[in-house]
């Protein structure tokens, strides 16, 4: 399936959005911080390509975003399809003995904290809702879909913003661990802002239309080339644009990478 359909959002403008003059970012900042963004996207475009999204439908991929916490894909996916396999509705899932969907999403790791975080999701989105339909969100603008999402305990900033960017289309730039250090080191942001705000600044730094490839491209750049610890600036496609490698000569650089 292609890629989500993004609206521009009011965000993306030319003057410094007043959430962002607060924090002290100037125009002159954010201008720069844009022209890196696009530089580094068009580059990752070129070596990993257009990313595919499968869209699901939102209930399933908030379900999937929690089973995704502090594990890897391949878990979470097992997880998940156990979950599904166990239980033909996420209205059985909801209605389950706790220890039941504990049991099934083992795999994910932490259970005994995302079973309960599940269930108790779906409770409160039934008595919000009157039933676990999620697709009026669909219809919403994004802040305010955003906002509906972040009541609920366990779903976070990046969360929602996953359920908003893949499921829903709209144009939300969810921060990862990998994003937050990868931006962080290329100089997208200023180093000690929190990971909340790197949300916020995200969403003014790309372009709408490039968050959903930027938001994975920066993810898989952060697996194969940025990792935490002995990052691989000699052989990474956006080396000349990153400020941590600035600090480092080619040898010492490809040093690194050895160790
Ligand atoms: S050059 Fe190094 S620090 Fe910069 S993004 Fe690439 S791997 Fe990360």
């Amino acid at each position: 399936m292609g890629r989500p359909e993004l609206t521009s959002p009011a965000a993306h403008q030319d003057e410094v959005p007043s959430q962002l003059a607060a924090w002290g970012i100037s125009a002159a900042q954010l201008a720069a911080w844009r022209a890196k963004a696009r530089a580094v996207h068009q580059r990752l475009l070129a070596y990993y390509g257009q990313p595919q999204v499968i869209r699901r439908p939102p209930l399933d991929e908030l379900i999937l975003t929690i089973l995704s916490q502090n594990t890897n894909d391949g878990n979470r996916d097992r997880a998940y399809a156990a979950l599904r396999g166990r239980f033909p509705t996420w209205e059985a899932v909801r209605d389950a003995p706790p220890e039941a969907v504990v049991e099934a999403i083992r795999p994910a790791g932490l259970a005994n904290q995302k079973g309960p975080r599940i269930q108790a999701v779906l409770q409160a989105i039934t008595q919000e809702r009157g039933s676990l339909d999620l697709s009026f969100l669909a219809a919403w603008p994004v802040e305010k879909a955003r906002e509906w999402l972040l009541q609920f305990k366990g779903v976070g900033p990046k969360t929602a913003a996953i359920v908003l960017l893949f499921s829903l289309g709209k144009p939300a730039f969810p921060v990862d661990t990998h994003i937050y250090r990868v931006t962080g080191r290329l100089g997208l942001r200023p180093p000690n802002l929190s990971v909340e705000r790197t949300h916020v600044l995200m969403e003014h730094v790309f372009p709408p239309e490039a968050y959903f490839a930027a938001h994975l491209n920066l993810i898989y750049l952060g697996r194969d080339f940025c990792r935490p610890r002995k990052p691989r600036c000699s052989t990474c496609p956006v080396r000349d644009l990153c400020d941590y490698a600035r600090q480092f000569t080619p040898e010492e650089q490809a040093h690194d990478a050895r160790a």
